[in-house]
């Protein structure tokens, strides 16, 4: 494609793992389909993120790493702290979005420079309409999320409908429970499960007002979710909501190769060959996957009834264990936990190649802390969940999962914690326990989960391949995309 009729497009991830990561794929979809494909990004940030792209490159894609300062210590932030996983406490949450908005500036001056055709900015970057506005063009707000989590929440937002309830019980029995108002199904939540209601600052409250004004104001909205996943959800969100929407995912099956699997986001702590083995050793289906992300944190004691609950569960499992710090102390094994589980029980501290554990078909299920990358993987693999929200749109995905799509079943408590996660009520392990042996075994209803786990997973896969849904939202996309700048 000769240059001047290449479309150009920037993206703009928030430094955080789950939002650099889904940015670089889609990156690299834009660029499959011959775009030139920038992505910006801060200097500590920089070497995963051109790591992540070196095989695409090698292989002729056009897909470029431009830096931009990053002025944390400014934000009043410790030295070295370029992304949201390395935040240790709540109080340091507002500084790091600060520091993200005092990057406009230099955004704006390399728009001046690059003048791209439009920009494809995450959600959290709200200032980036206002600044693409100035060069006249189009913004883009990126969603790592689904239709259902989006019409939910614009519900809430619109109609709050736990204002006219009680909100001092946190029992999901209690009459804390209200219907979202709206939706295509009727569901149900508890005020507990909302973020604003269990956070103290305004900052969130306040952050969450500027996310969907931007999202309004910007030319529209790209959805990492397949429309055979939720029709009812993406044609609300679209038709009923009226927004502009495109659904381009599942944009991790882009990652075809199996290092590109292995090395995503960060270089995994263990080595992959290794694990490939020891998964091959294993029987279809046989492997409990476990992880919360990585941002979410479990406290000790909660730990300690997980690694009981595995225990007992006699079931084969992958745990990654997260670590903020290098020297963060291991308190909550039990004595001797590793050496009674050697052989079937896998501990990975730190990063895990989660892409390449889903894809393997000795792993049976997932327990994940609902983040919507992490639950898209699984969908895409066809692995069915064992849900443990903590905050966010977390919550929204484990209802998501158990009643909407029914790819899981529910485990975790029912409170919103972030980052202080000492208040939190403890899920005992003989629950852990029964919930795992159940997801695992050979009963009809999990038998029957883990076949429709498999009919959405092939969904998924025809839905990026050429004639599928998220391929032709895309094709449409890119079309107006060239109407529009008249390349
Ligand atoms: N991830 C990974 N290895 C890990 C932990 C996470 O590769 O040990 C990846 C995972 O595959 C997903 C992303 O990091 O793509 C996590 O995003 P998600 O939305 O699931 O959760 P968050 O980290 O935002 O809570």
């Amino acid at each position: 494609i000769p240059d001047n009729h290449q479309l150009h497009v920037f993206l703009f991830p928030v430094m955080a793992q789950s939002l650099i990561i889904p940015m670089v794929d889609v990156a690299r979809l834009f660029a499959a389909r011959g775009l030139k494909s920038t992505i910006i990004t801060t200097p500590l940030n920089a070497m995963n993120v051109s790591k992540s792209v070196e095989r695409d490159r090698l292989s002729g894609l056009n897909i470029n790493v431009q830096i931009i300062p990053f002025p944390g210590v400014e934000a009043g932030l410790p030295e070295g702290i370029e992304c949201l996983n390395e935040i240790t406490s709540p109080e340091m949450m507002p500084k790091f979005f600060r520091a993200m908005d005092m990057v406009q500036e230099p955004f704006e001056k390399l728009l001046e420079e690059h003048r791209p055709d439009f920009v494809v900015a995450g959600m959290f970057l709200t200032w980036a309409t206002e600044s693409t506005a100035k060069f006249g063009i189009p913004r883009f707000v990126f969603h790592a999320a689904n239709f259902f989590y989006l019409s939910a929440k614009e519900s809430l937002r619109l109609h709050k409908p736990y204002e006219t309830i009680r909100t001092d019980h946190t029992d999901e029995n209690s009459s804390s429970l209200f219907v979202i108002p709206g939706l295509p199904d009727k569901i149900k939540m508890s005020t507990a499960q909302i973020p604003s209601h269990s956070e103290s600052s305004n900052f969130f409250v306040e952050m969450k007002k500027k996310i969907s004004e931007s999202e309004v104001n910007s030319y529209g909205i790209l959805v990492n979710s397949f429309y055979e996943l939720e029709p009812a959800y993406a044609e609300h969100y679209k038709i009923v909501l009226g927004r502009k929407a495109w659904h381009i995912g599942p944009i991790s099956l882009l990652n075809e190769h199996a290092a590109d699997k292995a090395q995503r986001g960060k270089k995994s702590a263990i080595d992959e060959h290794y694990v490939l083995k020891w998964l091959d050793s294993k029987e279809p289906n046989s492997v409990l996957y476990v992880s919360f992300g990585s941002v979410s944190r479990v406290n000790d004691n909660q730990l300690l009834e997980l690694a009981m609950g595995l225990e007992s569960s006699g079931c084969s499992f992958i745990w990654v264990v997260r670590k903020i710090k290098k020297d963060d102390e291991e308190r909550f094994l039990p004595t001797g936990f590793e050496e009674r589980v050697k052989g079937r029980g896998l501990i990975i501290r730190d990063w895990a190649p989660q892409l390449l554990i889903l894809d393997h078909q000795a792993v049976g299920g997932f327990m994940t802390h609902c983040g919507w990358n992490s639950v898209l993987e699984s969908i895409s693999a066809g692995v069915p969940m064992i849900t443990w929200p903590m905050f966010a749109d977390q919550f929204y995905n484990e209802i998501f999962i158990t009643q909407v799509i029914k790819m899981g079943t529910p485990l975790g408590p029912k409170e919103h914690n972030w980052l202080d996660s000492k208040n939190v009520s403890l899920v005992k392990n003989d629950k852990i326990e029964m919930v795992v042996s159940w997801l695992m075994g050979d009963g009809e209803e999990a038998k029957d989960m883990r076949k429709r786990a498999k009919e959405i997973s092939e969904m998924a896969k025809k839905s990026v391949e050429e004639g599928g849904s998220s391929y032709a939202n895309l094709t449409n996309l890119i079309e107006e995309m060239r109407i529009y700048t008249n390349k």
